[in-house]
This record gives structure tokens, sequence and C-alpha cells, in this order.
């Protein structure tokens, strides 16, 4: 690593983002619009994070893509900002003068960025496919890909891991930007402030083993029915994964891997009652003479307009079921039986399904303690980042100069992430002008 470091090329900046989603991306334009010069490391090949792989949004049913992508595009173009995609922080210190050191990799994506035209020629001459990771495993891509169609920035992609080295995308690309021979290239960076973003992780429906998730082929997760409600959607229609039917009986489970001590995570993700009854109202669209009902323990609708569009849902015909599913068993024929105790009634009851949608919960995404070479960030007793200050400053970390943004401190919906990212910013900008005379004693360069 040492060696790799001195070879790295150095730049300067104002503000560190780590990780691009709707936080990070908010945050780095409030910054940039300020004047300040800005770098976000985002660890994807694409910025915009869960966002721009969503359908619509509740409670305004706006369409995700076409709210997503004006920020997208206005940060890719923005000149005070420079983005580093497929790349991550590894180490992070600070100097006598209060400035931090971040040492970046950026991992190579065998394609020159310049010269790709995002003609997919590559994509249909590769003979490899592999699961889509960007449809949720829904449909399979090429080991030559684009990400996905509105990625930012739309160029190729090889997935060297399942590359069989065969050349085919080499010789179907017109302009020659396929380049095999591209290596990680290390970059230390020095900061006066450091915005953390890097978002949430959805829950692993395999760990239910009693709904059986990644094992019974028409259970799947919320995440993978946002990709069938997309309008760039990979069926044109919402299907059942196990035998291409469309289902006319769907139903969600509510808190699956929420508020549930028994796999560890006890508190509320305060996101999936909203988008189970938005994705209710959605397939009730796109699915004629659909049956939805949805399995909860308390309906949490807290937010503006939240309660109307639950009320919205029930007008709709959404059928709603207080009740605790214990298990679901998959049927002969695919379909799948729902046993669950029904509150109103105490009694145990079963109900047939065409398909279940498992409402999975966010889980912290941590790693970013690890990277602070002495004072380390901290976490919180459910593993997101600490708001020392919850109730006065919650935007602030427990290091001096370090914020947090959106997710990474906790679940919640677009609105407060984009909230909390603006708050981070204007925090991180009060730092840099109080902190002029301690840290900021030389000129910054533009990134
Ligand atoms: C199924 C589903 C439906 C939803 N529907 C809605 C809805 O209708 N309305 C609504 O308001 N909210 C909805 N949400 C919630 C919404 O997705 C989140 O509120 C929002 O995405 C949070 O944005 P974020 O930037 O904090 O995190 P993220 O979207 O997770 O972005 C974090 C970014 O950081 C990057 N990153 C992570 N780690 C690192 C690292 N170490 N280094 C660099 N980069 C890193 C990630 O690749 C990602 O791009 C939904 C969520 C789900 C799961
Ligand atoms: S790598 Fe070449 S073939 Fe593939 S999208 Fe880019 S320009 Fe087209
Ligand atoms: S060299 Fe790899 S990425 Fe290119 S076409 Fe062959 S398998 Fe696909």
């Amino acid at each position: 690593m040492t060696d790799n470091i001195r070879s790295a090329s150095r730049k300067e900046a104002d503000a560190l983002i780590m990780g691009g989603g709707i936080a990070g991306l908010e945050s780095a334009l409030n910054l940039a619009n300020m004047g300040f010069q800005v770098i976000i490391v985002e660890k994807d090949l694409s910025i915009g994070g869960r966002m721009i792989h969503l359908s619509k949004v509740f409670p305004t049913l706006d369409c995700s893509a076409c709210i997503t992508t004006p920020k997208v595009s206005e940060t890719a173009r923005h000149p005070n900002i420079k983005i580093l995609n497929n790349s991550e922080v590894k180490h992070v210190s600070r100097d006598e003068n209060g400035f931090y050191r971040a040492v970046i990799e950026q991992k190579p994506r065998y394609v020159i960025d310049s010269l790709c035209t995002g003609c997919q020629d590559c994509e249909e001459a590769c003979p490899v496919v592999v699961k889509d990771e960007y449809q949720y495993n829904l449909v399979g891509r090429k080991a030559a890909f684009i990400p996905f169609s509105i990625a930012s920035p739309r160029i190729a992609a090889i997935d060297l891991d399942n590359c069989i080295l065969c050349g085919a995308c080499e010789k179907a690309c017109g302009p020659g930007a396929i380049d095999f021979g591209q290596e990680t290239q290390i970059t230390e960076i020095t900061v006066k402030t450091i915005i953390v973003a890097t978002g949430f992780k959805l829950f692993d429906p395999d760990r239910i083993t009693r709904y059986g998730g990644g094992k019974f082929k028409n259970v799947i997760t919320a995440m993978q029915m946002e990709r069938q409600l997309v309008p760039t959607r990979p069926f044109n229609t919402v299907l059942r994964p196990g035998d291409g039917k469309v289902p006319d009986k769907i139903a969600y489970v509510l808190c699956a891997g929420s508020r549930d001590v028994t796999v560890d995570n006890p508190i509320c993700s305060q996101i999936c009652c909203m988008y189970s009854i938005k994705q209710a109202q959605l397939i009730l669209g796109a699915v004629a003479m659909a049956d939805v009902t949805i399995y909860f323990l308390h309906v949490r609708a807290f937010g503006k307009g939240f309660d109307e569009f639950y009320q919205q849902a029930k007008m709709m015909d959404v059928q709603f079921i207080k009740g605790k599913v214990g298990r679901i068993k998959e049927m002969e024929n695919g379909d799948l039986m729902i046993r669950y105790e029904d509150i109103a009634s105490g009694q145990v009851k079963e109900t047939q399904h065409d398909m279940v949608v498992l409402s999975v919960g966010i889980l912290p995404n941590m790693g970013i303690e690890e990277l602070f070479e002495v004072d380390k960030i901290k976490l919180d007793p459910f593993n997101f980042y600490n708001q020392p200050n919850e109730m006065t400053d919650p935007f602030k970390s427990n290091l001096s100069g370090v914020f947090i943004a959106g997710t990474s401190s906790g679940p919640m919906d677009i609105p407060d992430s984009i909230l909390s990212a603006g708050a981070a910013a204007s925090q991180a900008a009060k730092y840099m002008k109080k902190s002029q005379v301690n840290v900021s004693t030389r000129a910054t360069t533009t990134v």
C-alpha cells in the first residue's frame, strides 16, 4: 500500500463526500453551489444510490427516476464537483493543521471513459450471462455491460470475475474503448471536511427461513417488486419469477427483518409500511383485477400525507390484515400458504397467495469507522453512525469536521435524507468558515 500511495496522484479539495446516493448528491450540490470544491467517492459504477432504482415515491407517486436524474446530471456536470465512481476510501488520517487526508482506491472498469459511447455493442457480443444485480437478480446481464439504462456515467464496464477473456467485446467495440490493461488507481486527497453518506443495506431475506426468502421462487423482496414496477422494468408487467405467471393474489408481509429480536434487528425501518402501501396501489394499476393483501402488526403512517395515502389504499380495496405471519409454505404449483395469527379474532388462519412480497427493512452499512487512523467515527447501539447530539445537532458525528447525511445515521425516507443532507452541508460550510484560521492556511486547488 505504501508504495502505491507514493506513486499515487495527490489532490486537494474542500470536502469529501463518501457515497453518491441522494443524500451524498444533495450535500455535494449544496456545497458546490456555495463555491466549495467537492469530491464524491462512490463505490458503485453509477451515482444515484437506491433512489435511482425505485419506481414511484410515496405519498405523491412522483416518478422516482424523474426526480433523481436531474440531480444526478447536475452533480455530474457541476464544475465544482469531481466524482470518483467504482471507488472506495481506504484510509483516513488527520494532519497537524486539522486537514483530513484520505486514500482512495478506484477500481478499473476496463473501459476507457472518454472513448465509450454507450452503444452497447460489447454487451450484445459478450457470450457470458450472469445475474443482474441492478435488476435485483430477476434477469441476467452480460459480463460486458452498461449497469442500467439511466446510469451516470452511462458507459460500459467489464465484470472480470465472470469474463472468460474471449475478446468478443474488444472486436465489437468500434471506438476501441475496451482496455484490459487498466489498473487500480490510488489517489490521496486532502480536505477540510468529510460528509459520510454511505446509506443503508437491505435486510437479507434468507435470514428468515420460516418465510422461504431466497428459497421459494415466488417469495420476492420489495426491492424486486420495485424493479417490476419501474418504467424500465424487465418484463413490462408484474410476473412471478417461478413460472412467469401474472399473479392474481399478492401478499405483503411487513416488518420482515425489522422490529424482530430473533434476527438481531429490534428497530423499525420506518419506510416499509409506506413503500408497501405505495407498491400495492401501483400493482392495482399494473395488473387488472389483482387482489393485494398486506399483513401488518402496526401501520406506521406518520409523515406528511402518509395517513391519507394509507386511507386511499384502503379505498382502492387493498386488504389490510392485522396479523403476525408465522410461516409461509410453498405448494406444489408454486402458490404460497401464509399461516398467521389473526389478531382481530385471535385465531390461527391460513390463506393461499400466488406471490409473496417480503417488506424487508433497512440495516446499517458499517465499515467507514475502520478507515480512520486514530480518532474513530463512532457507531450507535444499532450500528448506524452515531449522532452524539441527536436532538440539537443531528448532522454531527463525534469527530470535528465529519458530518453524517441520510440513512447512514438511521432509517429514513427520501425527503428526510435530503433534509439531513442539506443540514450536513450547511454545517460543513459553517465548520470550514469558522475554522479557517486554524485549518485553511493554504490555498485549495480545484479538483
Ligand atoms: C423497496 C424500497 C422502496 C422505497 N421507496 C421509497 C419511497 O417511495 N419514498 C421514499 O421517500 N423512500 C423510499 N425508500 C427509501 C429510500 O430508498 C432511502 O430513503 C434513500 O435511498 C436514502 O438515500 P441515501 O443517500 O441515504 O442512501 P443510499 O440510497 O443507500 O445511497 C448510498 C450510496 O452510498 C454508496 N456507498 C455505500 N458505501 C460506500 C462506501 N464505503 N464508499 C463509497 N460509497 C459507498 C452506495 O453505493 C450508494 O450509492 C425505499 C426504499 C426501499 C428499499
Ligand atoms: S465499450 Fe465500446 S462497444 Fe461497449 S458501450 Fe462502450 S463504445 Fe460501445
Ligand atoms: S472478453 Fe469477457 S466481457 Fe468481453 S465478450 Fe468475452 S466474456 Fe464478455
